[in-house]
């Protein structure tokens, strides 16, 4: 090895990770991976196909819907030409209906069943970042009430296969662009006599969005709010006929849920709203992710009317939940040979022995990088390996192998042209 080049240019220090992103680290990685395994199996027996959509989106996406994602809490960034911006996605939901409308899938397919996991970032109001590594389903086409209790039924197994049973589902119904106008109306006119105990927030909201007020957890709110008009008691009759549909279908599955007024979903949000929580071990209430119809999101972005319904939850909420639980993550070990290569030449052969195990169908990890031979022997019994091929220089030369059996340690020396042969017998393959 030379001297490094001087020209390499040299900062003082790499700076840290920027606050509100984060890493996963390798060993941080168990639990997601028993988490996608799962997610993959249930999205695919409920057929669910995947879908991938950009970081990057042309801002002008997200604008609309600009009560929800303002302009500064977009992660913006000027297009080359100057005239444009691009922008960090700040949710999953709006690439997935741009998606929907520009390969033109409401003209073929009658309903469109997805399932994603993609980073999303966004600012919050002081300006700090949030990255938010979302999972979720998406329904987009013609939907009905079953299609809203099947997603919760879902979602519920999902979770409990994950380990978390016990989860809780709260429901509510925030009707529809007929039905919630005026009850927003009726809301406001009740608050404007409680003004005097709303928080900073509410009073904002109470012009504008008097729905928020119902939400905020403000001890003063909250006892302000507990007569307030109930949206239920005001929804439309195709809304209240759904609602209907909806706790009928789950009441018909047996699953239990509370109808909580708080939730109040998005601003996208229409009918059914619904959240999914968890109990931490110090009875903290944790939102797991949060699901619904946004039935006029293909139309604000220059589509048909068609129904959208679906959950979306974050990675790091769930792997938090996961830790909650007692399981260990150990995945079964899937190699099954375990090459330890001594020195340089035993290291070159032991590659041609990687490759012939290979397409023997044989799955063989080596340990990279300088090792005793008790490192890389203990390596292998840690990873519940029961054979490891040895090559040490003597062997690299006379073309021979060193085969041991892990547990009892016993060894016995086998031609390179025999190994293959010996190895599948004791895997019985
Ligand atoms: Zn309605
Ligand atoms: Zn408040």
């Amino acid at each position: 090895m030379g001297r490094p080049k001087k020209a390499t240019p040299i900062i003082e220090k790499a700076p840290p990770k920027v606050a509100g992103a984060f890493d996963v680290l390798p060993e941080q990685h168990l639990p997601y991976g028993f988490f996608f395994d799962k997610l993959n199996n249930l999205a695919h027996t409920f057929s669910y196909s995947k879908i991938d959509t950009p970081l990057i989106e042309d801002a002008r996406l997200f604008r609309f819907w600009k009560s929800a994602y303002p302009k500064e809490n977009l992660i913006e960034i000027m297009s080359d030409d100057g005239k444009s911006y691009l922008a960090v996605k700040p949710s999953n939901l709006f690439s997935l209906a741009r998606v929907y409308l520009e390969h033109h899938y409401f003209e073929k397919e009658r309903t469109c069943k997805w399932f994603y996991a993609s980073p999303t970032a966004h600012f919050g109001a002081n300006k700090e970042l949030h990255q938010i590594n979302e999972w979720g389903f998406q329904i987009f086409g013609e939907t009905s009430a079953i299609a809203d209790v099947q997603l919760m039924n879902l979602l519920l197994k999902f979770f409990s296969d994950l380990g978390l049973p016990q989860v809780g589902l709260e429901i509510n119904n925030i009707g529809c662009l007929e039905c919630l106008p005026p009850y927003a109306e009726v809301l406001k006119n009740f608050f404007k006599d409680k003004k005097y105990d709303l928080c900073e927030n509410c009073l904002e909201d109470l012009e504008h969005n008097p729905l928020n007020i119902l939400a905020c957890d403000n001890l003063s709110c909250t006892t302000a709010a507990t007569d307030a008009p109930v949206l239920v008691d005001y929804l439309c009759e195709a809304c209240r006929k759904h609602f209907i549909g909806v706790l009928e279908g789950l009441d018909e599955l047996n699953i239990g849920y509370n109808l909580n007024q708080k939730v109040i979903g998005k601003p996208w949000s229409r009918r059914t709203v619904f959240e999914i929580r968890h109990k931490t071990p110090d009875n903290q209430e944790m939102v797991l992710g949060y699901g619904g119809h946004a039935d006029d999101l293909i139309q604000s972005l220059g589509g048909p009317q068609v129904s959208s319904l679906g959950f979306v939850g974050s990675q790091e909420q769930a792997i938090l939940a996961l830790e909650h639980t007692n399981n260990k993550f150990a995945t079964k070990s899937k190699v099954e040979v375990f090459l330890v290569p001594l020195g340089e030449l035993a290291a070159k052969k032991s590659l041609r022995l990687f490759t012939e195990l290979w397409n023997h169908n044989i799955i063989a990890s080596e340990f990279i990088g300088p090792g005793s031979i008790k490192t890389q022997l203990r390596l292998a019994e840690s990873n519940k390996v029961s054979i490891a091929l040895i090559i040490g220089q003597k062997e690299a030369r006379e073309g021979t192998v060193i085969l041991r059996d892990v547990p009892s340690g016993m060894q016995e020396l086998f031609t390179v042209e025999r190994i293959i042969e010996e190895v599948k017998k004791r895997l019985g393959k």
